[in-house]
């Protein structure tokens, strides 16, 4: 069993005396087989959580756990997982068949023969057979992080670890290679830890996310439910294109007030509310846009700028002159026929509202 468990993870370094915690008390569980995407802004611990795992950090608190065996004093070879890095990390003087090979041949005692057995089906599955006697300058980016995933699937191990392997392809090999990566990883069945910064990534490919910053865990959960219910409002931020719209608001009898609209909230809705000083959140898919006011859920607003995307269009909207407010994006079917300058109603549906602690930033609804 390759379960992964980190309990109470820290992470300290020493910057000149000054301690920087980049990773603070995280614990994750992760299944079996499990795809787990750590996903979180530039500098939010991820790389660093990785290499930990990887043994290539020290731990200063907590335990790590590979099938239930406490691996935080392990070396990395004796951790049972392999790597794939951003940068592929190919040896340059070898060939794809001696890339593949070399960790085989340094840390386990397969014979000659079973060695060339597991780069054969490895290079079967990356369908790179006709790669092996390239050397590494000789291949696309796209071919040389096909080998880097070749070579970490010849060792065969419990876990595997990626970090961010697909930044340097462009956009069209990235989104292939990511279906390749799910279909690869379901195949093997391997418990896979992935980093990544691209929420697109995360969302399309984890069978859980686990969303960091500023080294805190703030939320482990499948795609779905970081979306439809994110833990709090930097969740809810980050997951989610364009980002949530966010409205500073205070909870005034039956309605909020705050950063341009004055809305009702029905009884069901506001029983959740345990503070006045709130967040309105609203995802700009969830924004319609109307021809008429007719409740205070609608609003009365001037298109700034439309960007049209084919199938769909970004609309910026801004309160008229005459009140102040939060500039907030619709996100509309691309026949709609706006166009900047238009006033045009927006709609925003109770049922689709998110509240936040404005203090806390904790989810409320
Ligand atoms: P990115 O997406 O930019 O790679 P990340 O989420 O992977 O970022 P980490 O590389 O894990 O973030 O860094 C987390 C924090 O720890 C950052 O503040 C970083 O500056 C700090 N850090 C990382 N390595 C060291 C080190 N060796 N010494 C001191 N501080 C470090």
């Amino acid at each position: 069993m390759a379960t992964l468990e980190l309990d109470s993870i820290t992470k300290h370094f020493d910057d000149d005396g000054k301690t920087i915690v980049a990773v603070d008390d995280a614990s994750i569980d992760i299944d079996d087989g499990e795809f787990l995407v750590l996903v979180g802004p530039s500098g939010c611990g991820k790389s660093t959580t990785l290499r930990m795992i990887a043994g290539l950090e020290t731990i200063t608190n907590g335990e790590l756990r590979i099938g239930d065996r406490r691996v935080n004093e392990a070396k990395p070879r004796d951790r049972d997982i392999a790597m794939v890095f951003q940068s592929y990390a190919l040896y340059p003087h070898m060939t794809v068949r001696e890339n593949m090979s070399f960790g085989l041949e340094e840390s386990t005692d397969l014979s000659n023969d079973e060695i060339a057995e597991r780069v054969e089906s490895a290079t079967d599955t990356m369908g790179i057979n006709d790669l092996l006697d390239r050397k590494p300058s000789e291949l696309s980016g796209g071919q040389q992080q096909r080998v880097a995933l070749g070579r970490a699937i010849v060792r065969e191990p419990e876990v595997f670890l990626m970090d961010e392997p697909l930044s340097n392809l462009d956009a069209k090999l990235r989104a292939q290679m990511r279906t390749e990566l799910q279909r690869l990883q379901e195949d093997l069945d391997t418990t896979t830890v992935y980093v990544t910064h691209d929420q697109t990534e995360a969302m399309t490919m984890g069978d859980r996310i686990a969303i960091l910053n500023d080294g805190v865990l703030q939320q482990v959960a499948t795609p779905l439910e970081a979306y439809h219910t994110p833990a709090n409002q930097f969740v809810a931020g980050f997951i989610g294109e364009p980002s949530m719209n966010f409205f500073d608001v205070d909870l005034e009898g039956e309605t909020v007030v705050g950063g341009g609209l004055d809305y009702p909230v029905s009884g069901d809705v506001r029983a959740t509310l345990t503070t006045d000083s709130l967040v309105l959140g609203i995802r700009p898919q969830d924004i319609e846009l109307v021809d008429a006011v007719e409740s205070g859920r609608d609003v009365a607003v001037t298109v700034d700028v439309v960007e049209p995307m084919g199938d769909e269009s970004n609309v910026y909207l801004s309160l008229p002159d005459t009140r102040e407010g939060e500039t907030f994006i619709a996100n509309v079917d691309g026949r709609t026929p706006v166009e900047a300058g238009d006033d045009v109603v927006a709609r925003i549906p109770e049922e689709a509202v998110h509240f936040f602690d404005r203090q806390t930033g904790e989810a409320l609804r």
